[in-house]
């Protein structure tokens, strides 16, 4: 233990952010000293026994935010929320009383720092970590978090499948200012020898332990039916979700209902406690192009709407998960579904990848598919690593999934003309155009990345105030003649172009 505080206190003290993401717990009023080095900053630490307080005054131990939503009251992380994402508290209050928005926040994760996925709110992005049974470690993944926290990842899911699951879980959490989602069936799987011992009574022991490690929440593919089976018997790549295969090989060996369905107010009811949020698991995503938008995933999408209305009974919250592999000309189809079905619980969706044929090369075919699932409406986008399909993703890999799925929210939430999701833009163009490489640099989404590329062939100092780069050189740079065209439309015609010396000020200090 103490070998994984010496080290994540060395990566919790520089989970910072590159203006990317979320501000790092700056109120560390509340913050839990680890390894005498650091502390680990608890900005829900005194909200938490609030609420605590009062759920043993009342005997009401529900403590979901739909339930607190749902009884008119607006939470210091719904306040939280709304004053991030620049939308009114009584906004963020009725989107999760309507179950259109979550905060994914458990009650015992106090080093959290609330955010919202909802369609309402900024298009998120989240990040898989986790080792395997063959690879990684704990040092190793918490490395990752603090990648993925550091360039901007709004969510953390551990899919760890092997080694001390709950050991890895426990380090990660204790560490993460985001919230941290696992999908429990693995764990449970690693308890017993043959999937066909799976059972209820072991699942539920297994998400109580997470819930009070403080995962955020679960992905649960309680969707996979039995009679969907069938459906799967002509697609190209069959059942390409851990999840769906696992569930699916335990209802065909025992002929049963999946145990996860049968049972799910169970569930419900234990999640509604720690309020842990629902990510409802697609089973039965589509795994090529080929296999999109087929029966079987709308099948079960189908019984995920019917899930949610169970879950909102008890005020849980949700969210539903979606593809996977889909052609471009199918993503619009994939988000009218889900909001028609699903009553416009969050959409949270990996990819889509657009094409099948660029292995090594998945980080860019899913962003291209991320971009406009998060266009129509999409919540949250969960990241593809160039290692998709190939292999455990290292930290260069994580980085390189997170750069192209800030891209992809981003674009996402200037299509949807989010309050002002172009400031940042509008501020790096005018630096461009201006030749303030330092802030172009400051600015732009990986400055490490753009520096070191302009620095390749220009290091010198003096050429951070040049008006031309290597790309075009001296002469033939076009917006250094552009300059002059303006110079010319002000003296000749009165022209000035519009002042933006406030956005790239605010931009910046955003970012220091
Ligand atoms: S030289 Fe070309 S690429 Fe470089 S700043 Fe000028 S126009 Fe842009």
């Amino acid at each position: 233990m103490d070998k994984i505080r010496a080290l994540s206190s060395g990566g919790s003290k520089q989970m910072s952010t590159n203006g990317n993401g979320h501000s790092n717990g700056k109120d560390d009023s509340n913050s839990r000293a680890q390894g005498g080095a650091y502390a680990v900053p608890m900005p829900r630490a005194d909200w938490i026994v609030k609420r605590k307080e009062e759920a043993a005054r009342t005997g009401d131990w529900n403590m979901s935010q739909m339930h607190f939503a749902r009884k008119g009251l607006i939470t210091e992380e719904m306040a939280y929320v709304a004053h991030k994402e620049k939308l009114s508290p009584e906004l963020v209050r009725s989107e999760i009383a309507k179950g259109t928005m979550i905060i994914p926040a458990n009650i015992n994760h106090p080093e959290l720092e609330p955010m919202a996925i909802g369609v309402e709110s900024l298009c998120k992005i989240n990040a898989n970590i986790g080792n395997s049974a063959l690879s990684s470690n704990v040092d190793e993944e918490l490395r990752k978090l603090h990648t993925a926290v550091h360039f901007g990842a709004d969510t953390v899911m551990d899919l760890s499948t092997g080694g001390d699951i709950p050991m890895i879980r426990d380090a990660i959490i204790r560490h993460s200012p985001v919230p941290i989602g696992t999908v429990p069936i693995y764990e449970a799987l690693s308890r017993v020898k043959r999937v066909e011992d799976l059972n209820i009574d072991l699942y539920l022991e297994v998400i109580e332990e997470q819930a009070l490690q403080g995962v955020d929440y679960f992905t649960i593919h309680a969707g996979v039916l039995v009679q969907y089976i069938p459906m799967v018997s002509k697609r190209i790549t069959g059942i390409v979700s851990r999840g769906g295969a696992i569930l699916a090989q335990w209802m065909t060996a025992h002929h049963k209902q999946n145990f996860l369905y049968e049972n799910f107010d169970r569930i419900t009811k234990l999640m509604a406690k720690y309020d842990v949020s629902y990510s409802l698991g697609d089973g039965l995503r589509p795994g090529s192009v080929a296999d999109a938008s087929d029966e079987a995933q709308f099948a079960e999408l189908k019984t995920l709407g019917e899930l949610t209305r169970q879950a909102w009974k008890d005020d849980v919250q949700v969210m539903i998960e979606g593809p996977g592999h889909v052609p471009l000309d199918k993503i619009k189809e994939q988000v009218d579904k889900e909001v028609e079905l699903c009553d416009g619980a969050p959409f949270y969706v990996l990819g889509p990848l657009v094409t099948d044929i660029a292995p090594g090369y998945d980080h860019i075919t899913s962003a291209i598919g991320a971009a406009i699932i998060g266009w129509h409406g999409a919540a949250m986008l969960c990241y593809v690593t160039p290692k998709e399909h190939l292999g455990l993703p290292n930290e260069k890999d994580v980085k390189d999934g997170i750069i192209a799925y800030k891209i992809a929210a981003h674009a996402a939430d200037i299509a949807r003309h989010r309050p002002g999701a172009r400031d940042r833009d509008d501020a790096i163009s005018h630096a461009r155009y201006t030749f303030d490489w330092d802030k172009q640099f400051a600015l732009s989404l990986d400055p490490e990345t753009a520096r070191s590329m302009h620095d390749e062939t220009l290091p010198d100092d003096y050429y951070k105030e040049s008006a031309f780069c290597s790309m075009c050189g001296p002469k033939f740079c076009s917006m250094n003649w552009s300059s002059k065209v303006d110079k010319f439309n002000e003296e000749v015609h009165g022209l000035k172009k519009p002042d933006l010396t406030q956005i790239v000020t605010d931009q910046m200090a955003l970012r220091t």
